[in-house]
């Protein structure tokens, strides 16, 4: 497992910044490239087929691997984990994984992200029991045909609002479901959606269409704009805005003023954050990307088969986020709209990468 790296909490002076001053708070872990579902958005899919190259059992990181680098990033000052992919829950050791994760000293949020749709009793009982605090359940529609439509896959909503009532049974201290609007696709399934979940203890958190990866066809007419959906469901239910949970925080809470909950929106192309962006990815191959939108990574996998020490890891890492300079979603927004999307070149998938 490596020398044992101090974890104490860091002192001002030490605190890792990269150049435009950002610290490394946050990792996000893809556990698994693959995925049951085929969402348009994601990984439609015409490319995401047969014969696509997803990586071999062999090449993802082992338990074992992920937690001596959760520990040494979290001697960076990482404090806050999210397990995603690719679909997590595909992932048969993940309670295992989780459990060497939350022993980490330092480590003191471990959320997930999932489709829901192996979400059954008692895995969201057991993923509880090995550490996760925090479940995100992506739902798009309400709908069926609008469903199966985003998801291509045949999979039944029930069993997905079966898996979302599941994790609201198990002790989690939060569960929020997070809907991605495109407009003309799913954009009607707005109100029904803020209908059922007003009044429950599932946060509904509204997401705006993001150009990931290189082949979901992206494009900014069909963002439907976070102050619009605010405006729609302000005319039905009035809301008004409420305070960050805490600093940085990227999704803008809002509370309905009758007392039935709140909704977040997440405005990630019209308001981007990129100014906190204090986030890291890791990907299930053990490459580092320093943003959603990144192009290359470093790849951690070779320093570890190199048997390199905790020490040189964290120099490379310190390293790679003190040159760190992304804000994409930012340069985006000032680009022209003859280049909409603003390709830099080819980005890594958002499943292979962790959204
Ligand atoms: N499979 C899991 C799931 O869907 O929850 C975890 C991985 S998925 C890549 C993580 C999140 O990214 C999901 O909430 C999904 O809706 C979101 N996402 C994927 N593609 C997106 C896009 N083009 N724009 C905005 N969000 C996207
Ligand atoms: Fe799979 Fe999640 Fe991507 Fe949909 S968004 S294809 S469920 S990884
Ligand atoms: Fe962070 Fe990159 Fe997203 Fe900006 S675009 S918020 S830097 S991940």
């Amino acid at each position: 497992m490596g020398e044992k790296i101090d974890c104490k909490v860091l002192a001002m002076d030490d605190v890792l910044t990269d150049s435009l001053q950002r610290p490394l708070r946050d990792l996000r872990i893809s556990v698994t490239d693959r995925c049951n579902f085929r969402c348009g958005y994601c990984m439609p899919k015409d490319i995401f087929g047969k014969g696509y190259p997803f990586l071999k059992q062999s090449s993802l990181l082992s338990c074992d691997q992920v937690a001596r680098l959760v520990r040494i990033f979290a001697g960076l000052g990482v404090h806050k984990i999210r397990l995603t992919g690719g679909e997590p829950l595909l992932r048969q050791d993940l309670e295992e994984l989780v459990r060497k994760i939350a022993e980490i000293p330092g480590i003191d949020d471990i959320a997930l992200t999932t489709n829901a749709s192996l979400l059954s009793r008692e895995r969201a009982l057991s993923l509880n029991q090995a550490g996760i605090r925090r479940l995100n359940i992506s739902l798009d529609a309400l709908t069926p045909e609008i469903y199966a439509r985003i998801n291509q896959i045949p999979v039944p909503l029930e069993d997905i609002l079966s898996g979302v009532a599941h994790a609201l049974e198990a002790p989690y201290q939060a569960v929020k479901i997070n809907m991605v609007v495109q407009k003309g696709v799913n954009d009607k399934d707005i109100l029904p959606m803020v209908e059922y979940f007003r009044g429950s203890q599932a946060v509904l958190r509204f997401i705006e269409f993001m150009d990931v990866g290189n082949h979901n066809q992206w494009n900014p007419e069909q963002v439907f704009a976070s102050q619009d959906i605010v405006s729609l469901i302000n005319r039905v239910y009035p809301i008004r805005p409420a305070s960050a949970n805490y600093p940085g925080e990227v999704a803008r809470r809002w509370r309905y003023e009758d007392g039935q909950g709140e909704i977040g929106v997440i405005s990630s192309v019209t308001q981007p954050f990129c100014g906190d962006c204090a986030r890291a990815r890791l990907s299930a191959r053990g490459e580092l990307f320093t943003c959603l939108f990144a192009t290359a990574g470093f790849d951690l996998k070779k320093l570890l088969e190199a048997d390199a020490s905790d020490t040189e890891i964290t120099s490379q890492l310190r390293d790679i986020w003190g040159r760190r300079t992304d804000r994409y979603s930012m340069e985006r927004l000032s680009r022209t709209r003859s280049d909409p999307s603003g390709h830099r070149g080819r980005k890594v998938e958002m499943s292979y990468i962790g959204g």
